[in-house]
């Protein structure tokens, strides 16, 4: 006999699971996408345990008819394709006819249905994928699946979950996700009776969106509009056109990670490098690479122009035109964010509430302060001689001989002075001059004629951490930036983030020791929470308790904050807790609470610490270095940036010609 053997059905469909049905939360969203191909207007999602012990999707949509209900479950039954030709243009969500069947194979399934067309109903049990009984019984129209003990034979996979509140976090946000998609339909999520969601259909994303996130939100988004632009024809097709719309933030809102990020092609939920990256490319300049926007992005086109069938979850798409897709939705995105300020206003000056992570943003906050940066000589001067018609406007020869042409590219105002400087990369200040020196034979060094090195002096290139303690503070360099004396160099100390190390290094000393100083609010801060947030702080309230603050549930969506930890103003706290959320959002799928706690505490830090372009007087910065000294680790902030840069006396004497 052979050895290669068709699979039987039921182990095939439990291939097609482990692709199709990840966790609870891809169950849903199969489920959903049937709800939604099927013209239904109200969805309800009920889950229990996260979903592993219950989801159940009930809707009012076009329901199946009896021969149907109990085909659904062979694999490849879809009502949804016939041809394959179908598969160059597919209108619907779901079409290959794997999902029914590969969740059935994986957990307990009931299937109750009734079509518009019939007067019963249909109830099919499947269990581990084997039918259990087919019955005729009455019902409403529409259809009811209920899924109950996902994974119960495949005990790798349920190993590999995460607590509930992970899951049903990963549920909640995508029922989020559908919910903004299809303004129209009305969305409920129940978890273990309580509501997370429920939204009635409405006319207008944009009340959708209101519906979603609340006032604060909306407010602060930018309407991207209806845009379009027309694909031209080429021999495979017609011309084509693509439209967009949405919303953006402004670049001023600044997220941790892509969880903010909505992206939808034809209505459908995808996740796209291609159409991040436009995205990126829009705000480029406008924001750190290391930040996220918040987006809302819906892209439609003929379906002709997007290959769906990439992977077997549906998420990812391939473009037929790539590159004009890109392009449209780069531009289209900053259109809107220039249009909002004047060209000749630089961008970047207009940043007037400080960006929400400071932290990873070095020295944005220094952007006011662009404008005054000097135009480099050859540029002003060119700039100049232009003006005046003088020899360098002569054209044809300027562009070409390079040199003195003002690229204005480089010195727009937009760029980010980090990049300009160069301060970002963290490397030790060690200027070496470019010396046109010894081989051309023109100097020559001669470091024994100026006499002995000062008595003492280190010109060790090891940064010693020694040193660090008796630093002498010399004084500031634009308020930001300590310069202080070093047995080994000249020290310049970014004053912000050596604060932030050391309050980072007390708080969590404190919160080890489980004393962190609060304060009480005045006033209860009450905050309005996404569903998504909202599971994410009843799984983080422990630690949250732990960190200092005093927060209670408020309502189904809302949490009360009483007090919060005494190192941070009162304008900080609403900033920190919802980035300490979006920081356990983010942490989802590998969140250790050691992990949770360090980023809790980094981001209190952050948020207290005494910020650049802030004068200090001698004994805060003689405090700074002394209290910096004691840290264990002082020579990096708790996100990894440098604090502190050196000038070796090393250099220093090499610049001098002095070794
Ligand atoms: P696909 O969605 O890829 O067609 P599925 O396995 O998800 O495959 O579903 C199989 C078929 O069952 C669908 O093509 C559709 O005809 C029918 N179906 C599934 N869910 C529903 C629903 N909620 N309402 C009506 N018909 C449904
Ligand atoms: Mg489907």
């Amino acid at each position: 006999m052979g050895r290669i053997r068709v699979l039987s059905d039921v182990v095939a469909n439990k291939i097609a699971a482990g692709e199709v049905v990840e966790r609870p939360a891809s169950v849903v969203k199969e489920l959903l996408e049937n709800s939604l191909d099927a013209g239904s207007t109200r969805i309800r999602v009920e889950t229990e345990a996260g979903g592993r012990r219950l989801i159940r999707i009930t809707d009012d949509g076009c329901g199946m008819l009896r021969d149907d209900a109990l085909l659904a479950f062979e694999r490849h039954a879809t009502s949804k394709l016939s041809d394959v030709k179908d598969l160059l243009s597919i209108a619907t969500l779901g079409f290959r006819g794997e999902a029914l069947p590969s969740i059935g194979s994986v957990s307990r399934l009931t299937l109750e249905t009734r079509s518009q067309d019939e007067s019963t109903g249909t109830r099919v049990e499947i269990q581990g994928g084997k039918l259990q009984r087919c019955d005729e019984a009455a019902l409403a129209g529409g259809t009811i699946i209920t899924v109950r003990d996902l994974f119960f034979n495949v005990p790798a996979r349920k190993k590999f979950l995460r607590s509930d509140q992970t899951e049903l976090a990963h549920i909640a946000s995508l029922v989020t996700h559908y919910a903004l998609a299809y303004p129209g339909i009305g969305f409920e999520l129940t978890h273990e009776g309580r509501e997370l969601i429920a939204v009635t259909p409405v006319a207008e994303l944009r009340e959708r969106v209101f519906q979603v996130f609340g006032t604060n939100v909306l407010t602060d988004l930018i309407d991207l509009g209806d845009r379009t632009r027309e694909v031209p024809a080429d021999e495979e097709s017609e011309p084509n056109h693509f439209t967009l719309r949405g919303f953006i933030s402004p670049p001023h809102i600044q997220k941790l990670n892509r969880n903010s990020i909505y992206l939808f092609v034809n209505g459908r939920l995808i996740k796209d490098r291609l159409l991040l990256h436009a995205l990126h490319a829009g705000y480029q300049n406008l924001m750190p690479p290391s930040a996220y926007p918040f987006a809302l992005l819906f892209l439609n086109c003929s379906y002709e122009e997007v290959d769906v069938n990439v992977h077997p979850s549906k998420t990812e798409v391939r473009f037929r035109r790539g590159t004009f897709v890109h392009d449209f939705v780069r531009d289209a995105v900053r259109d809107v964010l220039l249009a909002g300020r004047p060209v000749s206003n630089a961008p970047l000056g207009s940043f007037t509430s400080p960006p929400q992570v400071g932290a990873r943003l070095p020295y944005s906050e220094f952007t006011q302060q662009i404008d005054n940066v000097p135009v480099p000589h050859e540029v002003s001067e060119a700039a100049r001689m232009e003006a005046l018609g003088g020899p360098m406007a002569g054209g044809e020869a300027m562009g070409e001989s390079g040199g003195l042409v003002p690229d204005f590219r480089l010195y727009q105002p937009q760029q980010p002075l980090a990049q300009r400087l160069d301060f970002s990369t963290g490397a030790p200040l060690a200027v070496e001059p470019h010396l046109p020196a010894s081989a051309s034979g023109k100097l020559r060094r001669v470091p024994d004629t100026h006499g002995p090195l000062p008595p003492g002096l280190a010109v060790d290139p090891q940064m010693s951490l020694d040193v660090l303690r008796d630093l002498q503070p010399m004084g500031q360099l634009h308020d930001s930036f300590i310069i202080a004396a070093g047995r080994d160099g000249l020290w310049v100390i970014d004053q912000h983030v050596a604060h932030e190390r050391i309050l980072f290094e007390q708080v969590l000393r404190q919160m080890a020791a489980g004393e962190v100083e609060r304060q009480q609010l005045l006033i209860p801060l009450v905050l309005e929470l996404t569903p998504a947030q909202a599971t994410e702080f009843d799984r983080i309230r422990e630690e949250l308790e732990q960190s200092g603050f005093d927060a209670e549930p408020y309502g189904p969506r809302a949490v009360a904050i009483k007090a919060a930890p005494a190192a941070l103003g009162t304008a900080e706290v609403e900033r920190v807790v919802l980035e300490i959320l979006e920081i356990s959002e983010k942490e989802l799928r590998q969140s250790s609470f050691e992990e949770l706690r360090n980023e809790m505490a980094a981001t209190i830090a952050c948020r207290a610490a005494i910020k650049i372009n802030m004068r200090l007087d001698a004994t805060r910065m003689e405090w700074m270095l002394r209290t910096l000294a004691e840290c264990e680790f002082p020579m990096s902030c708790p996100h990894g940036r440098p604090i502190a840069l050196r000038y070796a006396t090393r250099e220093i004497l090499r610049g001098f010609h002095r070794i």
